[in-house]
């Protein structure tokens, strides 16, 4: 399945999770920008790819500022939302009844330049998804050369880490310790 769009822009600037300091920002990747941006522009190679990186890049700051205060519980900033507010404002949707297979279906329809559109539509999977889910289930993994950002779907929100991987490494990590720390004390 795929992430949710919003989740893997904010995970395109990826760390590695093992701890060598390697990181990698997918924005970097022109086949990765046109595959991402591709899902709303259908000629994604005919935008400035410099443009869009920016903007992109911009788009993940705005929402990375919004989830660090939220994953520690506390509230996010007028401030921080106003940048969203922004892109919206650039992006009306008009509705539109038509015709379909016998059926009729309202559909809304974005107004704007396809960079705007991809931006706003974005910037609105991920503000619905605040708005709507139990925002105690967003989350950082903790392990620190990750910061993998998800959400946690299990039953009494207790997850930690991002993935089995991390998770697996830090089990792995603690065992060291205490074995090191056994070591020093016989
Ligand atoms: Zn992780």
């Amino acid at each position: 399945m795929d992430a949710a769009p919003w989740l893997e822009l904010l995970n395109s600037d990826w760390h590695d999770y093992r701890g060598s300091g390697r990181r990698e920002d997918r924005l970097d990747d022109p086949r990765w920008l046109e595959g991402y941006l591709g899902r709303w522009v259908p000629r994604p190679d005919r935008l400035d790819r410099r443009t869009a990186r920016r903007a992109l890049r911009d788009l993940r700051d705005a929402m990375r500022v919004i989830v660090d205060p939220l994953v520690c519980q506390q509230k996010a900033r007028a401030d921080d939302l106003a940048r969203l507010n922004a892109l919206f404002e650039k992006v009306p949707y008009v509705r539109r009844i038509e015709a379909a297979g016998g059926k009729l279906v309202l559909v809304e329809v974005p107004v704007g330049g396809p960079l705007e559109i991809a931006l706003a539509s974005i910037a609105r999977s991920f503000a619905a998804k605040l708005a709507e889910a139990d925002i105690s289930r967003l989350k950082i993994c903790q392990n620190k050369d990750c910061l993998w950002v998800f959400l946690d779907g299990s039953r009494n929100k207790s997850r930690r880490w991002c993935e089995t991987t991390c998770g697996n490494l830090m089990k792995v990590r603690r065992f060291r310790q205490r074995r090191k720390r056994a070591r020093k004390s016989a």
